[in-house]
């Protein structure tokens, strides 16, 4: 029951109103008995200092951050986690005990989260984009101790600066995605991973297509895991192709799921929040 003693933990972007955060972290609340409601607030960017400073003195518990906001937060927050400085991006942030923000990033743990129920460490790894998601894959594929990475995108200067941010640490290649090379990386491939939004359910003449077209696929071999990080729909056409050749396939929902299991856990200290009850109301809602 929400009561005057009821406080809150919001979602900060623009937009948000299509953002399935509030439907899982609110069943969680709900299940872990925790007087706290979870709530979507649109900001425009002109508004987020305003925003992020008046929530300090209203009694919220916490934040997630997302589109357009994930960098401008570092100026406004005074403790960041050396895995947020490390990917250039905030998604979780708590007050800390002086009530200035804290703010960390767990998309790499939500993304590991169903390869390590798999077990699946170790191997190769292509990436298709190279954009702000793909910088948490190739995080969380070097954690996982994966041997060697190809980054596959169509944008030059990202894939290169993305290249250099990785290059001390694991063996990673970039290639565009017109390169012959990389048929021979997909058919080697333990693992791929789309980071593209192509595929995402927009408007009815894009419904089936896949990330660099249909031939691009042609030497994946049944061996090989694919890993989407769309959720919406799950599957994709990509991950509809990849089943029926025979593929083991992990949609988008696990990682969105886990993402925000462990931005409850930094919100309350650590309490331990069940996967399957986040992941039900989503399924439930979808
Ligand atoms: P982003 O920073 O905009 O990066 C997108 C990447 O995809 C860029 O390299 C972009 O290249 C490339 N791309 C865009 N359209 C393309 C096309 N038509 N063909 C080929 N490449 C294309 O976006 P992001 O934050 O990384 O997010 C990417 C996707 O991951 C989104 O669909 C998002 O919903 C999903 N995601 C899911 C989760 C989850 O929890 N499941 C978490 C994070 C992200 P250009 O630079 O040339 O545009």
């Amino acid at each position: 029951m929400i009561t005057s003693k009821t406080s809150f933990i919001a979602l900060i972007g623009n937009p948000v109103s299509h953002s399935l955060s509030p439907i899982m972290q609110n069943a969680a609340l709900q299940y872990l008995g925790l007087d706290l409601i979870y709530i979507a607030i649109p900001c425009e960017n002109e508004n987020l200092e305003l925003i992020l400073n008046s929530l300090k003195k209203i009694n919220c518990k916490g934040l997630n951050i997302t589109i357009p906001h994930k960098q401008k937060v570092f100026d406004l927050c005074k403790e960041i986690s050396p895995i947020a400085n490390k990917l250039k991006a905030i998604n979780t942030l708590k007050l800390n005990h002086k009530k200035e923000w804290s703010g960390t990033n767990t998309d790499v743990e939500g993304f590991i989260y169903p390869l390590r129920t798999l077990n699946f460490t170790k191997g190769q790894a292509m990436v298709l984009g190279s954009g702000g998601a793909a910088r948490s894959v190739i995080q969380g594929l070097i954690d996982l101790n994966f041997t060697m990475i190809s980054v596959v995108s169509r944008n030059k200067s990202s894939l290169d600066e993305l290249i250099k941010n990785f290059s001390n640490q694991i063996e990673i290649k970039g290639l565009l995605s017109n390169d012959f090379q990389a048929q021979n990386l997909i058919e080697d491939a333990d693992l791929i991973v789309n980071t593209t939004p192509v595929g995402m359910k927009k408007t009815t003449y894009e419904i089936n297509v896949m990330p660099y077209g249909e031939t691009f696929w042609r030497s994946l071999k049944s061996k090989t895991i694919v890993y989407d990080l769309i959720y919406n729909p799950a599957p994709t056409p990509l991950l509809k192709f990849c089943a029926k050749k025979g593929c083991m396939t992990i949609d988008g929902l696990q990682m969105l799921v886990a993402q925000g299991m462990k931005s409850l856990s930094f919100w309350t200290n650590g309490l331990e929040v069940p996967f399957h009850i986040m992941n039900d109301a989503l399924k439930k809602y979808l």
